[in-house]
């Protein structure tokens, strides 16, 4: 078995308070097998010195659309499948180039086929290199609602519909259908976007009864449930339903955080996504570099206080928060890990930033086997020059990648050495 022993100048394990200085990992296939101020250093394992470097966990991305491209939004509902997996393919490669060791796909846009599916199975089978995956197959969504508001563009297509669904039985027969189809997790809205033209943040796009049923039709095939969602009587409804994750969640009252967190459901506040617009809703050479469409400035100067309210709330409340992106609705050029220090801005401590893409998110994946260094775990490790916890941009500057024993990034700034 292939041994590799990592000396990293600074070790966080995704869980303490602080850094604990320098470690040694020593890795045994794909799995951590001992953790120390020294390892054992079996006979011909490679290793590999992190000077200057704090090792962390591999980061964990709660929330992408690997088949979503904002630049070719617009023509983006005529490309195939095919198409749409080279996209995918493209997307986990520089995913995982940044430190994305594992990511959750919170919503496949290639209405026609089940491409983020197959992206899962290509990875798994050795096929394509890129980030571990975890799909939830389409946003199901009511008519009128965010997913039907955002396919507006071109409302005639046909198999456009496949995520469309009013009322509990046709609800449960497309919950039962994208689960059919490998959804892990199940995947719906509850209230309109920003990124849309046709809806509104507060509209609340489902009754208590539909999404009652819809959580409870997934529920009873062992699936847990994420919700888009703005407007806070939408996430209000949704905890209340029983969903696992409140994405966005981002106009949610101090008193539906309180219940969030009485009822364990993490938050997914994808604030570059949702924040950032309206922090800077008035600086237009930011909305230049976004290249947003002109309702989406409208909306986030409508709805500013209530979004900077949100995100105080969030920050100074003690809701479970796991990290995510909404990567997809923005280029895949931009580094997700921009989210860290976005997070910091708001208020959110770096070690709660850092715990919500690592031993948090892992919790919310319900995985035993990621987001924390410790001996058995899988050995998903990566380093970034200098500390995190001094300065939350570093986590933009990774180095050093390893998913499951496997190198998959290591720059050239660092020593390498044979045992
Ligand atoms: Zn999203």
């Amino acid at each position: 078995m292939k041994a590799v022993v990592i000396r990293a100048g600074n070790f966080w394990d995704g869980i303490t308070e602080k850094p604990s200085g320098p470690r040694e990992i020593l890795v045994l296939g794909e799995t951590i097998a001992e953790i120390g101020t020294t390892v054992s250093e079996p006979e011909g394992a490679e290793v590999i010195d992190l000077p200057g470097h704090t090792v962390t966990p591999g980061f964990i991305d709660c929330h992408v659309h690997l088949t979503l491209r904002p630049e070719l939004l617009g023509s983006f509902w005529s490309y195939s499948p095919s198409f749409k997996a080279l996209l995918g393919a493209e997307a986990l490669n520089i995913l995982l180039r940044n430190g994305f060791t594992t990511v959750r796909d919170c919503g496949d846009m290639d209405l026609h086929g089940f491409t983020v599916r197959d992206l899962k199975l290509a990875g798994e089978q050795g096929i394509i290199p890129g980030s571990r995956l975890v799909c939830s197959g389409h946003m199901i969504s009511s008519r009128g609602g965010h997913m039907n508001a955002m396919l507006s563009l071109a409302p005639d297509s046909h198999p456009w519909e496949n995520c469309l669904a009013d009322g509990p039985d046709e609800i449960r027969k497309v919950v039962r259908n994208e689960i059919k189809h490998g959804a892990e997790w199940v995947k719906y809205a509850a209230s309109g976007g920003f990124s849309t033209a046709g809806d509104d943040p507060q509209q609340v796009t489902y009754t208590q009864e539909e999404m009652t049923a819809l959580v409870a039709a997934a529920r009873d095939f062992n699936r847990p449930v994420s919700v888009h969602v703005f407007g806070d009587e939408a996430v209000r409804r949704s905890v209340i339903a029983g969903v696992r994750s409140v994405e966005h969640g981002s106009m949610a009252s101090k008193e539906t955080l309180c219940l969030m967190e009485e009822k364990g459901v993490f938050i997914v506040p994808t604030q570059l996504m949702a924040t950032r617009p309206a922090r800077l809703a008035d600086d237009d050479a930011f909305w230049q570099r976004l290249n947003a469409p002109v309702h989406m400035r409208i909306k986030v100067r409508k709805y500013r206080d209530c979004l900077l309210e949100g995100a105080h709330n969030i920050a100074s409340g003690t809701v479970k928060i796991a990290f995510g992106t909404d990567l997809g609705i923005f280029s895949f050029l931009t580094n997700g890990a921009c989210e860290f220090g976005e997070m910091v801005v708001n208020g959110i401590t770096p070690v709660r930033a850092l715990r919500s893409a690592t031993s948090t998110a892992a919790e919310l994946l319900q995985r035993d086997d990621i987001g924390i260094l410790a001996p058995g775990r899988s050995a998903d490790i990566i380093a970034m020059p200098g500390n995190p916890f001094n300065d939350i941009t570093v986590t933009e500057r990774v180095d050093f990648v390893m998913k499951g024993g496997v190198v998959a990034r290591r720059d050239s700034v660092l020593t390498l050495g044979m045992g």
